[in-house]
């Protein structure tokens, strides 16, 4: 099966997060002539919008491997900056052009298409399960899509033994990059309470932002860690100081910056959060008036460990691209933070240097590299 027309056809399709925009039916469709059965759940939650979700599975035994993905895109911006339509499908040349080519329905169109040719090789049936876990909440809030669907399916009895997430996991040619793990994420705002005043007479009021830049600095003093055999070292960094203090006479009463951890394996949420409180605390001694209010985060760190199955999928990485990947944990959050708590979880797709950009495009040749890699891996999974 051409993995570059089912992208191109992926990508014609204006699915923006929250829309499914007719990318799941296509989906939907391609895997039921193939013969999965095919399950469409949306889920809600108050203040949120509805999204729609895609389960499929062939067979019925184990061992069962599973392609994690997202057919949502983030928005194209200005479509009068692209060269090529955002939603357009246009192929030039050997590039294919469109919101979503690399992040990530050329990945999905890439696993779809090795799946079907793997089936066609082998009789119709997996000599095990083959599924797909594609969801429609992925770019934005992601409270709708993966983390529901496993629950929903685990619910049902189904049963993962691994997977591959499809997100573009290389930097610069198909077969740099695995990523075997993710820094967890959390967020919060610093706030000191001083006692606002005239800006003339400092000794009747207590100007919050002293206090402010005290503790940030204190924050932003000392690495949180030095690294962990997986990992680089957890940073914090600043994202907006916020006092809206418009009058130049006048003492705030109140100032605010908001920051945001990337942290690694050698914090859980609790201990990260406990080191920030003292760190602040040790700063504001008796002097500073300050609280940190953190927001939830369902963004943890983890790591997959070496296994039989990372093993396998390096080995028909190198048979396919020539390449030795490098395990990297490197990045933003995705939704393997979900999957890890069912099985293990790996993620390998498309090249990444365009994702979310104006003119995002993957090499078509590319889209070939990869569904030949997944191929293999069916091959030698199943083999
Ligand atoms: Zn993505």
């Amino acid at each position: 099966m051409d993995p570059a027309a089912l992208a191109r056809d992926l990508l014609r399709c204006p699915s923006v997060t929250p829309a499914e925009g007719g990318a799941l039916g296509l989906i939907e469709g391609v895997l039921k002539r193939a013969g999965f059965a095919v399950h469409r759940v949306t889920f809600a939650e108050p203040g949120t919008a509805p999204v729609e979700n895609l389960f499929a599975r062939i067979g019925s035994e184990k061992p069962h491997i599973c392609f994690a993905g997202h057919t949502d895109v983030v928005p194209p911006g200005d479509a009068a900056t692209w060269s090529h339509p955002p939603f357009g499908g246009d192929i030039a040349g050997d590039v294919l052009y469109g919101r979503g080519a690399v992040d990530m329905k050329g990945a999905v169109a890439c696993a779809v298409a090795a799946s079907l040719d793997h089936l066609a090789a082998s009789g119709g049936r997996p000599k095990g399960s083959i599924s797909f876990l594609i969801t429609g909440d992925e770019e934005s809030i992601a409270v709708n899509g993966t983390i529901k669907l496993l629950q929903w399916a685990a619910e049902r009895g189904e049963r993962f033994d691994h997977c591959i997430l499809g997100e573009p996991s290389n930097a610069s040619s198909i077969g740099d990059t695995i990523k075997v793990g993710r820094r967890g994420s959390l967020n919060g705002t610093l706030v000191i309470t001083g006692k606002q005043g005239h800006v003339a007479y400092p000794q009747l009021a207590d100007n919050p932002v002293r206090g402010l830049v005290a503790l940030m600095g204190a924050l932003m003093a000392a690495p949180l860690d030095h690294g962990s055999t997986n990992f680089d070292a957890s940073n914090l960094e600043f994202t907006s100081i916020d006092i809206g203090n418009a009058t130049v006479n006048l003492i705030p009463g109140e100032a605010r910056a908001r920051f945001n951890i990337r942290f690694n394996d050698c914090h859980s949420q609790t201990s990260l959060r406990t080191l920030i409180e003292r760190l602040a605390a040790d700063a504001a001694r008796e002097r500073v008036k300050w609280r940190i209010d953190w927001e939830p985060s369902n963004a943890d760190v983890f790591f997959t460990e070496p296994s039989p199955f990372l093993d396998l999928v390096v080995a028909a990485i190198k048979e396919v691209t020539g390449q030795a990947p490098k395990l990297s944990t490197t990045g933003g959050t995705s939704d393997a933070r979900f999957i890890k708590d069912y099985c293990p979880v790996l993620e390998f797709g498309l090249v990444g240097a365009t994702m979310h950009q104006v003119d995002e495009r993957t090499a078509v040749a590319d889209l070939a590299t990869l569904t030949a890699v997944y191929r293999k891996i069916l091959d030698r999974y199943f083999g």
